[in-house]
């Protein structure tokens, strides 16, 4: 497959399509950029219906990992990598061996972590044929929380900026997925006295933080309509299209969901519908902030905090510039990420 014609293609540095039909493994690599340092991102397992539905997932999270860790000032470039398959029923040792085999070929162009899909142990097992995997239990541990702690700042920052004021306390938030991320957000926006409704669509997700935060649930499909300030996708990309903005009642957008944008043209759907939508990777940079000592040297749990603190301030200067410089917060994000990462072709 040609992959330079792809429309999601954005001179992507490399794309590796890698086969080994004995372990049964079929996946694509994709290493966007590598100016910053080398390219780190996660490994997504899903059931694709198409070749093609992978490679477009792989082009575009690797190049919002690119703009991810330039936002978030880190030294590493962005990659992700897709293994197509079930992840249900056709993991097996082999394949993550197999898989660990074309990673150890790139000589560490590309580091390798969980995404969806894909858990601590799969992870490791990559990890006996490669040696640039992180995330793992034994180093800076799970992203998640942090992933959260870094929502809820940038969500203050969007609220200072809207009411004047960062406190959360009455602030209505619907979130959509409650899952490793939501279930912490919900927490953290609980215990600052928002009022949680959220939706998922596996119930015992949803039985925990009725359990422990007493938050109102409602259908999956009801979400995006609820009478909130605040909308967080903490589920699945391509959430936000012509079928769901048109729906939303929220003013604010905040939450962990990769890729929430089906295509650029939806930003700026938000945009003019008065909608303040907070570039993703700008939001949940927190569990890159949170591993990223896997990598690099010299990286502490000192830093972590310090970073991840620091997205209040980054989403704040992005929102006053768009202001001054009367564009939608993510047209900024993109160009000042861009710039960061030296690649300077004209954004949308
Ligand atoms: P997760 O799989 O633990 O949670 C996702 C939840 O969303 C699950 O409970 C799932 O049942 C639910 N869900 C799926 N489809 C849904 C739908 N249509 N409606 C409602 N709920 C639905 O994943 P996670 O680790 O919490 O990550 C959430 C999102 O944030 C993903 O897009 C991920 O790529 C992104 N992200 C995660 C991290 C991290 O640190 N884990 C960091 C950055 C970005």
């Amino acid at each position: 497959m040609t992959f330079t014609s792809h429309p999601e293609f954005d001179q992507h540095e490399q794309v590796i399509f890698c086969q080994d039909e004995d372990a049964g493994l079929h996946a694509i690599i994709a290493v966007h950029n590598t100016n910053l340092g080398p390219a780190a991102g996660g490994c997504r397992m899903w059931d694709y219906a198409s070749e093609e539905d992978a490679l477009t997932d792989a082009l575009r999270l690797s190049k919002a990992m690119s703009y991810k860790n330039a936002m978030a000032g880190l030294p590493l470039g962005g990659g992700k990598s897709v293994i197509i398959g079930d992840p249900k029923s056709d993991k097996s040792q082999a394949l993550f061996e197999a898989f660990g085999n074309f990673i150890q070929e790139l000589e560490g162009r590309y580091y390798v972590a969980e995404d969806v899909g894909i858990c601590v142990e799969d992870i490791e097992t990559v990890g006996y044929t490669t040696d640039y995997v992180f995330g793992l239990a034994d180093g800076f541990g799970d992203p998640s929380p942090v992933t959260a702690q870094g929502c809820f700042n940038s969500l203050k920052a969007a609220v200072k900026y809207r009411f004047g004021d960062d406190s959360l306390e009455g602030l209505r938030v619907a979130i959509q997925g409650v899952g490793h991320v939501g279930y912490h957000y919900c927490k953290l926006l609980t215990e600052a006295g928002a009022e949680v409704i959220v939706a998922d669509i596996n119930v015992a997700a949803t039985a925990r933080v009725v359990k422990d935060f007493g938050v109102m649930v409602v259908a999956p499909q009801t979400i995006y309509g609820q009478a909130v300030d605040v909308f967080a996708p903490c589920a699945l990309g391509g959430i936000l299209n012509e079928d769901t903005i048109p729906q939303l009642k929220a003013g604010i957008i905040c939450g962990a969901a990769n890729n929430q944008l089906l295509r650029v043209e939806h930003g700026h759907q938000l945009h003019n519908a008065g909608i303040l939508y907070l570039p993703d990777y700008v939001v949940n940079a927190g569990g890159m902030l949170g591993v990223a000592g896997d990598i690099l040297d010299d990286y502490t749990a000192k830093d972590v905090q310090q970073r991840v603190n620091g997205l209040y301030d980054t989403t704040l200067d992005i929102i006053e510039m768009a202001v001054e410089e009367i564009l939608p917060p993510f047209v900024i994000a993109n160009k000042q990420a861009r710039a960061k990462i030296g690649q300077m072709q004209p954004v949308h």
